[in-house]
C-alpha cells in the first residue's frame, strides 16, 4: 500500500482481538459497519438478523445504554436521543402517527416542553388542551371533550411537587384511545415506573439524574411493544440519536444511580425538616410532607422510604431583588439550571424556568416571586445546610 493508502487503512479493523471481552462498553464512534460476508449485511439491511449497519439506525454503544434504560423502566425497547426534548418531539410523534392530532397536556410542565407544544406542533395542526393534571375531573372532561390521541404529563411537576395519579388517568387516556405519554425525568426510574402504571412511553431528559454529573445532554424514550416501532421509525429517517460518547458517559452515570439517588433523596428529606424549622422560610414544598396534596397518591406510587430529591421553598417577605441577593451569598450550592447532578443546584422559577410566564399566571400555577427550588446533591447534607442557612441569614 503507500502512504495516501496506509494512512487511510493500516492498523484499523483488526479481527484478532475479537475473543476478547471488554468489562465496560466501549465508545463505538464508526458510523459504518460491514460483516465477514455481503450476504450477512444483506439480511441485516433486511431486518431479518440484528446488528449495526450505520449508525443512525443502531450503534453498539447505544444499543448497550438502550438495554439497560429498556431494563430498568420495564418497557419493550429504548431510543436514546440528543437531549430531552428530542426524546420528547420523538414520542409525540410517535403517539399522534397514526392517530388524531391532538394532545391533552397538563399545564404544569416543563416551560421547553409547552413552547415544543404552543411553537412546533402547534402549527402542524396539533391541537393543544392543556387541563391540571390533579385534578381527575377535568381530566376525564377534557379527554371526552378533545377524543386526544395523546395524554401527557410529568410524573412529579416542577417546581411545586404535585403528583398525578397515573393508573387512574392512563385507564381513561387508554380507553378513550390515547397515547399516554410520561416525564419521569423528575422521579428518575427509582422513585416510580410508569410504564408499570399504565403509560404507554416514559421520557427522560438523561441529563439530569441518569447521567447525573453535569456533562451530557442526551435524552431516553422508553416504550411499551405498541410505539416502539414508530419510535425508532421516525429516528432511523429523521435521526436525533444520542452521540456514543454521550451514551458512554449515560451509561457510566447510570452505574451509580441508585447510590446516588438514594442519597440525594435521603439529604433532600432532612434538608426539608431543617428549612421547615428555619426563621427565614415561610413555607416548604416536600413530598414527603403528611400535608402533601397528593399525599395519598405519592403513598400509592412512590417507592417505600423515597420522596424524591428536589424540593422548594418560600423565603419569608422575599421579593426578586432579595432573592438574587439570597442566591448571590451562595458559596457551595450551584446557582444554576438543571437538576440531578451530583451538587446541589438552586434555581429561581421566577427568572429561570418560569420566566416567560406572565405573573398573575405563574401565581396561579402556585409559584410565587418569593419560591426557588433545590435539586439536592450526594454532598453532606450539614454542608448543604450550613450554606442556604448563612445565606438566608440578611448581610
Ligand atoms: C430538563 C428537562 C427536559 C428537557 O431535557 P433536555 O435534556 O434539556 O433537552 C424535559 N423535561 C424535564 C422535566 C426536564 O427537567
Amino acid at each position: 500500500m503507500k502512504f495516501e493508502s496506509q494512512v487511510v487503512h493500516a492498523g484499523d479493523r483488526k479481527r484478532e482481538h475479537t475473543e476478547a471481552i471488554p468489562s465496560t462498553t466501549p465508545i463505538h464512534l464508526a458510523t459504518t459497519y460491514f460483516y465477514e460476508t455481503a450476504e450477512q449485511l444483506d439480511r441485516i439491511f433486511g431486518h431479518e438478523e440484528e446488528g449495526p449497519s450505520y449508525s443512525r439506525y443502531d450503534n453498539p454503544t447505544n444499543s448497550a445504554l438502550e438495554e439497560l434504560t429498556t431494563l430498568l423502566e420495564n418497557g419493550h425497547g429504548s431510543l436514546a436521543t440528543c437531549g430531552g426534548m428530542t426524546a420528547l418531539h420523538i414520542a409525540f410523534q410517535a403517539a399522534l402517527l397514526d392517530r388524531p392530532h391532538s394532545i391533552v397536556s397538563s399545564s404544569s410542565i416543563y416551560g421547553a416542553t409547552v413552547k415544543l407544544l404552543d411553537q412546533i406542533l402547534a402549527p402542524f395542526e396539533v391541537n393543544v388542551t392543556y387541563v391540571d393534571i390533579c385534578d381527575l375531573d377535568a381530566v376525564e372532561k377534557a379527554i371526552a371533550a378533545e377524543k386526544p390521541g395523546c395524554v401527557f404529563l410529568e410524573s412529579v411537576s416542577n417546581p411545586i411537587l404535585r403528583v398525578a395519579d397515573i393508573p387512574k388517568i392512563a385507564a381513561i387516556a387508554r380507553a378513550a384511545g390515547a397515547a399516554v405519554v410520561v416525564d419521569n425525568t423528575f422521579a428518575c426510574p427509582m422513585l416510580m415506573r410508569p410504564l408499570d402504571l399504565g403509560a404507554n412511553m416514559v421520557v427522560h431528559s438523561a441529563t439530569k439524574y441518569l447521567a447525573g454529573h453535569g456533562d451530557v445532554l442526551g435524552g431516553i424514550i422508553v416504550s411499551d411493544a405498541d410505539h416502539h416501532e414508530n419510535v425508532r421509525m421516525l429516528s432511523r429517517i429523521a435521526g436525533g440519536t444520542l452521540g456514543p460518547f454521550e451514551s458512554y458517559l449515560t451509561m457510566r452515570g447510570i452505574k451509580t444511580l441508585a447510590l446516588r439517588y438514594e442519597r440525594q433523596c435521603q439529604n433532600a428529606r432532612k434538608l426539608a425538616e431543617c428549612l421547615a424549622a428555619h426563621p427565614a422560610v415561610e413555607r416548604v414544598y416536600y413530598c414527603a410532607d403528611p400535608r402533601h396534596p397528593d399525599a395519598a397518591t405519592i403513598k400509592q406510587l412512590f417507592a417505600p422510604d423515597l420522596y424524591g430529591a428536589v424540593l422548594a421553598f418560600e423565603i419569608k417577605n422575599a421579593d426578586k431583588a432579595k432573592v438574587l441577593g439570597f442566591m448571590n451569598r451562595l458559596k457551595m450550592v450551584v446557582p444554576g439550571t438543571s437538576l440531578g447532578d451530583v451538587h446541589t443546584l438552586l434555581l429561581y422559577p421566577a427568572m429561570a424556568s418560569h420566566r416567560d410566564i406572565a405573573p398573575k399566571m405563574r401565581e396561579r400555577m402556585g409559584i410565587r416571586e418569593n419560591l426557588v427550588r433545590v435539586a439536592v446533591g450526594i454532598e453532606a447534607v450539614q454542608d448543604i445546610y450550613a450554606d442556604l442557612d448563612s445565606a438566608l441569614r440578611t448581610p
